[in-house]
């Protein structure tokens, strides 16, 4: 298992200047020696301001979005190949808000991931259920059918380096974070549906992480679970002292 990696989604938050100030506070305080592999996800508009200051730090950058396609007549998207020229490592693909707003499916993120593994990005898929999915008991159903419809058709090599992120959509931006054994319980089964997808020897090697109401409150108990491997914090990534705590999570 690589090391645990930790994502900060920005969302549609930050011009240049703030997203700058955010950088530099995050180089200098995670400038020291830490435990995880740190991304960071602005907007577009910020990911090539982001990528020159990040150039002397091993912080990495994410896009939060990606067009299916490779170019040409498709106003207002922004390919793979463009997302490598900003300093890219990472793509999130089909987060819940981009699921549920823009109506994204499985089969869209199937294209996205596959465009992103073309260009050498890694993807960072999100799956999820919504509460009237968990009240209905269909949580394990749910992440199924975004496995299997979502990673379809890619080979082991192709998934080697997949980060798969578990997001309850009723957690994210709510205050309330999933308690982190049955948060485990879910990362289990993903990794028992990618093992069946993909062979017991990556799926093992996968990382699995969790999104939703992570705070540096919570980080702890969150990371003590087994199959829990890095974290996709939303809010808590735009505070500085917050989000330096949660990569720091195994110092205190
Ligand atoms: C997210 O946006 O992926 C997220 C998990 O948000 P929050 O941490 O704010 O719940």
């Amino acid at each position: 298992m690589k090391e645990p990696i930790i994502i900060g989604n920005w969302k549609m938050n930050m011009i240049i200047p703030d997203a700058l100030k955010l950088i530099t506070g995050i180089k200098n305080k995670l400038s020291g020696k830490h435990d995880a592999e740190v991304v960071i996800s602005p907007s577009f508009t910020v990911l090539n301001s982001a990528h020159i200051a990040l150039a002397d730090s091993n912080i990495k950058l994410a896009a939060q979005n990606v067009s299916f396609a490779d170019k040409g007549a498709y106003t207002g998207e922004v390919s793979a190949k463009m997302l490598v020229d900003v300093g890219c490592e990472y793509v999130i693909i089909g987060h819940s808000e981009r699921r549920q707003y823009f109506h994204e499916s499985n089969k869209d993120c199937n294209k996205k991931i596959a465009v992103c593994l073309e260009e050498g990005l890694t993807p960072i898929y999100c799956v999820g259920e919504t509460l009237a999915e968990r009240d209905a008991h269909k949580t394990l159903d749910v992440m199924e059918l975004q496995l299997r419809e979502g990673l379809t058709g890619f080979k082991v090599h192709d998934i080697e380096n997949l980060v798969i992120a578990y997001e309850p959509v009723w957690a994210i931006g709510t205050g309330r974070s999933a308690e982190s054994k049955d948060a485990e319980s879910v990362h289990g089964f993903i990794r028992e549906i990618c093992a069946s997808m993909f062979g017991g020897v990556v799926a093992d090697k996968l990382r699995i992480i969790y999104g939703g109401s992570v705070t540096d409150e919570n980080i702890q108990s969150i990371m003590k679970e087994k199959n829990i491997n890095g974290v996709l914090v939303g809010g808590a990534s735009l505070v500085l002292e917050k989000f330096t705590k949660i990569v720091k999570y195994n110092e205190e």
